[in-house]
């Protein structure tokens, strides 16, 4: 294993000069960094995605400026910054264009390469800030080695093409001592069109350098020292985890857990590559760290909380001592990219929940007219909509005893749509209204937790 780390830093550690110099000290405080993976500055991608939805003239106009305000900020504390404002007024025209263009017609290509600017702008101030610094830092274009396959908005990498990329184009920069900056969230198709990983994606991006640079960490620098048992935006009492497994933490990513991407932890896995995570604003406070083996994993290790969940529920009498309906169905579902998450049967009937939307970058329902017409075709089906998913992750649930009375007999006021239980023993997840979803995520908390 190589001695780098990869550093990667959310939108809130390059939101503005005072965040990014932070993140620069951060940077600085460990020689071992050799690469850094950037967010868009907080705010900037959300902006993006609303003028890739189109926008009238009026509204793009102030969300544009609304966008130069956040990088001028930052622009405007660096010295001697000629050539990356143009840069910046480049890209700025870039996105008037794209914006104008994607209020005329829409399309998943066009968002991505509209959203795209905002890692680009974001790593190229943070080079001209660490070059005000004397650092040897060098901008480079992540899509030379990011290459994906054409799903705009939720692209999925090519692990292959990255590796043998990257020990072209990027090892040879860290070899010659150059603190390599660089995007995350964004790749490139076959063609060369830029692509998106889905929102939140800066994390994957990093996991996967790090795979791919067979790093010996990967330190995900955000604005919470670490992760906790739960949200502490919802319960403040939240407390920090030092060290968590692996299984747990991926459980925690794909169950909602926004400290990390769902996808995070697979090339970490792969690879065996710890994981750190914490504060840019507070180094001091330390952080967590994920990793293969930790000592004594508790029974309850957090919650975490998915809004914006569906559910489906198919009704068919056909079922009925039949076989192959669920093939049937779930054929249909992977040939419009959905995955399934919870899933309960009956004997006529099966409910499956799926995420709303998905996390891809444009924002759009997974729930379109076209899948409801081919499930339609084979079943009746029931669809509601705004639930959440609560996720109890820990460890040997499915085999300790009381574990349903603990947690469902402090759940009496709520109403349960759906349990899931068994199937890993780092689980158990209820589906619940979206409106009870922080409650239930408190009481858990007060009764599992503190
Ligand atoms: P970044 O922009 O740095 O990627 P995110 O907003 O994506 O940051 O993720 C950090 C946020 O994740 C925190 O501010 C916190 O509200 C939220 N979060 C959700 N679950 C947890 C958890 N279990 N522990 C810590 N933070 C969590
Ligand atoms: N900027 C992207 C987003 O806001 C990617 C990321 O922050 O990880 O989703
Ligand atoms: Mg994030």
């Amino acid at each position: 294993m190589s001695q780098i780390v990869i550093a990667k830093f959310g939108g809130t550690s390059v939101a503005n000069s005072d965040a990014m110099n932070n993140s620069a000290n951060v940077v600085l405080s460990n020689p071992d960094v050799r690469v850094v993976v950037l967010s868009a500055s907080a705010g900037v991608t959300n902006l993006l995605v609303d003028l890739a939805n189109g926008c009238n003239p009026d509204l793009r106009t102030d969300k544009i400026a609304q966008i130069r305000a956040i990088q001028y900020q930052i622009l405007d504390t660096l010295p001697g910054s000629d050539v990356v404002r143009e840069e910046i007024d480049r890209m700025l025209e870039n996105i008037t264009t794209l914006s104008e263009a994607a209020s005329l017609a829409t399309s998943e290509a066009l968002t991505d390469e509209l959203v795209s600017h905002g890692e680009l702008m974001s790593t190229l101030l943070f080079v001209e800030l660490l070059r005000s610094r004397s650092v040897n830092a060098e901008w480079f274009d992540v899509r030379r080695v990011m290459k994906t396959d054409d799903r705009f908005g939720k692209a999925e990498p090519e692990v292959e093409a990255l590796s043998s990329l990257s020990e072209q184009h990027l090892a040879p920069r860290i070899s010659s001592g150059a603190l390599v900056i660089t995007q995350g969230f964004i790749g490139s198709e076959g063609k060369g069109r830029t692509t998106t990983l889905g929102r939140g994606g800066s994390d994957y991006t990093a996991a996967l350098l790090g795979e791919a640079l067979n790093a010996k960490r990967v330190d995900i620098w955000t604005d919470v020292p670490g992760i906790y048992t739960t949200d502490p935006r919802i319960v403040p009492n939240a407390q920090r985890i030092d060290e968590i497994g692996f299984e747990e933490a991926a459980e925690m990513a794909t169950f909602g857990a926004k400290i990390l991407h769902p996808a995070t932890l697979i090339p970490a896995v792969r690879r065996g590559i710890p994981v750190f995570v914490g504060s840019s604003k507070d180094v001091a406070a330390g952080g967590t760290l994920v990793c293969d083996k930790t000592t004594n994993p508790p029974l309850f290790r957090a919650l975490a909380l998915r809004r914006k969940q569906t559910l489906l529920t198919l009704h068919s009498l056909n079922m009925l001592h039949a076989r192959g309906f669920l093939a049937k169905i779930f054929s249909i579902l992977a040939n419009h990219h959905i995955s399934v998450d919870l899933i309960t049967t009956s004997e006529v009937s099966i409910a499956l929940t799926l995420d709303t939307a998905g996390s891809s970058t444009c924002g759009a329902s997974l729930l379109t007219s076209a899948l409801l017409t081919e499930l339609s075709s084979l079943c009746r089906v029931e669809v509601e909509e705004d639930l959440a998913l609560v996720a109890l992750i820990g460890n040997q649930l499915a085999q300790a005893r009381g574990v349903g009375k603990e947690v469902f007999g402090v759940l009496e006021p709520f109403n349960i749509r759906m349990i899931s239980y068994g199937a890993s023993s780092h689980n158990l997840c209820l589906l619940v209204p979206g409106s009870d979803a922080e409650h239930v995520v408190k009481t858990l908390h007060r009764n599992l937790f503190e």
